[in-house]
């Protein structure tokens, strides 16, 4: 079997996805070792017999419904090629737009924190982003702290540290310059749990209560008395929680309350700004 029959046969194995063909590079690409270019470049490059058994075990598990993530141990976000595992959510995408609006408003001098870092996706693209600005990542759990932790490590990222925590339970009052965060927001019996990807993905990242806020609100509380004054709290939430999210932000006092779309035009990110 050739590179162009491998993706060929993977293309038929995974008609049930959306993307196939790229599901098909990517696994190929991590038998191989190689990157996708090289796919192109030697189309009719033989696998060993070793490399066609191993392509073929991940098609099945992917036919399955395996994360093309999960199967390859990896997951491109911002400008970072990320490790990731089960015990962590997947980087999305949509994520990224709250990455653009920390951008925005982060100053050399900042100490940030990512609530809910997972693999480290938004505290690393931050970070790599600015040097002079010190990160906390923060995770209840271990397991993801290691994965976020070995990131940082892999893009020789230093102005990071790591620290598990209850959401910010354990933050002295008035001590952060900005919140960043992309908590679970799910609500318990959303049917979407039991489809693609998150079928994979860790609940702890996810749910959050019966009405997918349950987080949400402890965190916008508890922002509320560690921010410094006039810093930001941006949170990524649900595609319909926006109304629901612009309340418990106004309600909880922060003021410049608005709302971020993603790539997709759903409002996906609120922030506002601690008062004087
Ligand atoms: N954005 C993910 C999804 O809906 C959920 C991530 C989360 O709960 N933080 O697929």
């Amino acid at each position: 079997m050739n590179i162009t029959q491998a993706i060929e046969k993977g293309r038929q194995c995974l008609s049930e996805s959306d993307s196939p063909v790229t599901d098909s590079q990517y696994m190929l690409c991590y038998v191989l070792a190689c990157k996708i270019t090289y796919l192109h470049t030697w189309p009719e490059k033989n696998l060993s017999e070793q490399q066609g058994t191993d392509y073929e075990a991940l098609l099945f598990k992917r036919k399955a419904g395996m994360p093309v993530a999960y199967l390859i141990g990896q997951q491109s976000f911002w400008s970072l090629e990320l490790d990731v595992n089960a015990k962590t959510l997947i980087p999305r995408p949509d994520t990224e737009i709250l990455v653009a609006m920390a951008l925005e408003k982060i100053q050399l001098g900042m100490v940030v924190a990512d609530l809910g870092t997972g693999s480290g996706a938004i505290g690393l693209a931050l970070a790599s982003e600015n040097k002079g600005v010190q990160f906390l990542a923060m995770d209840r759990s271990q397991a993801a702290l290691k994965v976020a932790q070995a990131n940082a490590k892999k893009h020789k990222i230093t102005n990071i540290m790591f620290w598990q925590g209850d959401w910010l339970s354990s933050i002295a009052k008035n001590t952060l310059d900005m919140i960043v965060s992309n908590p679970p927001y799910i609500a318990s019996n959303d049917p979407h749990l039991k489809r693609g990807d998150l079928r994979f993905e860790p609940s702890i990242a996810l749910v959050s209560g019966q009405d997918g806020l349950k987080d949400i609100r402890l965190i916008v509380k508890q922002a509320r008395l560690v921010l410094k004054s006039k810093s930001w709290l941006l949170i990524e939430h649900g595609y319909e929680q926006a109304n629901e999210v612009n309340m418990l932000f106004q309600q909880a006092g922060f003021e410049q309350v608005q709302c971020a779309k993603d790539y997709g035009d759903n409002e996906r990110v609120t922030l506002g700004q601690q008062p004087l």
